[in-house]
């Protein structure tokens, strides 16, 4: 007899709350383009061949080319010396053509990713990357956001009457792309957010920091790390992990026993994902407005 599936959670598609946001773009960039002759451009620096970063570079081209932002590839070499590397972001920096800039990760093991940052200017840091950009997060003035957690944030905000005030958060994974300014995002809407990590499943205790979450979002990338059994009842549950199993794309929670408990939870893939590039596009259009006022 084939199993029945129960399954009262909603999905958080990422592609509805990313549609909105494109039109929006969209709608933007030939508004500013009329107005100014020229629109955003975004340029992505890539060192050597990636095998990973090419998905996310062909997405980000269909994407730009989609809603009229221009964008051009910067390849540089594998073996290219820091100071060679931190000379490219410098002349991208200093050319008014160009209004957003991607250092395209992993980067090779010579180059230190924490530096090469530092040098891109934080008007043109559309991943929001650089310490200053971080910086006004805390402060909670950031207008350009790190694209992963800005799509988290988007998906909670697309949930009906979702009040963050006071909520149980918990996110497991703490990198600075996704759990730390994902933390300072909700902090500064008064959930009360707890970080698990390595640490913490390391000591045993993540099954019952999990157990309180309201709101659950994990970004680790191990399959399977989250119980479905671990979710409390009515929680909300966001998905950031990607992994490959047996051919297939999963996320990190077990996704069917979660689904049984969870009010609302992303499927992956086409939770988090599909917002992710469209967080980007929009970073692109607010830089570019940022630039304009400036010069
Ligand atoms: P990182 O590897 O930078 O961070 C992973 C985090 O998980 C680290 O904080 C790590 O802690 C923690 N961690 C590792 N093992 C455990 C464990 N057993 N229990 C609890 N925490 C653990 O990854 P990213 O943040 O860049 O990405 C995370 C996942 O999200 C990946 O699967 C990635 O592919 C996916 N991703 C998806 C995106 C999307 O658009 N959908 C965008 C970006 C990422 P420590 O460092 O201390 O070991």
């Amino acid at each position: 007899m084939k199993e029945v599936v129960i399954m009262p959670a909603k999905l958080l598609e990422g592609k509805s709350v990313a549609l909105k946001i494109k039109e929006n773009i969209k709608a933007e960039a030939e508004t500013l383009k009329a107005k100014h002759g020229f629109g955003p451009k975004l340029v992505s620096v890539q060192a050597g061949d990636n095998a990973a970063s090419e998905v996310y570079l062909k997405c980000q081209e269909k994407n730009a080319k989609e809603l009229g932002l221009e964008y051009a590839l910067k390849k540089l070499d594998a073996n290219i010396k820091q100071d060679e590397f931190i000379k490219a972001i410098d002349s991208l920096n200093k050319d008014k053509t160009v209004h957003g800039i991607i250092v395209q990760m992993p980067l090779p093991q010579h180059i230190d990713a924490h530096l090469i940052s530092r040098y891109i200017a934080p008007l043109k840091d559309i991943e929001a990357v650089h310490p200053e950009n971080m910086g006004e997060i805390v402060f909670g003035t950031a207008k350009i956001l790190p694209c992963t957690a800005a799509a988290c944030m988007e998906l909670l905000n697309s949930v009906p009457s979702l009040e963050l005030y006071g909520k149980e958060v918990v996110i497991v994974g703490h990198s600075e792309i996704v759990g730390k300014p994902l933390a300072l995002l909700l902090l500064n809407k008064f959930a009360t957010v707890t970080i698990c990590h390595i640490a913490t499943s390391q000591r045993g205790t993540l099954p019952e920091f999990v157990k309180k979450a309201e709101i659950l979002i994990i970004a680790v990338g191990k399959a399977g790390l989250i119980r479905g059994d671990w979710i409390k009842s009515g929680a909300i549950v966001i998905d950031v992990g990607i992994n490959r199993v047996e051919g297939k794309i999963v996320g990190d929670v077990e996704f069917d026993k979660a689904a049984e408990k969870a009010s609302y939870i992303t499927p992956v893939p086409g939770g988090v994902g599909p917002l992710t590039v469209a967080i980007l596009m929009r970073n692109a259009v607010e830089a570019f407005k940022q630039q304009i006022v400036k010069n």
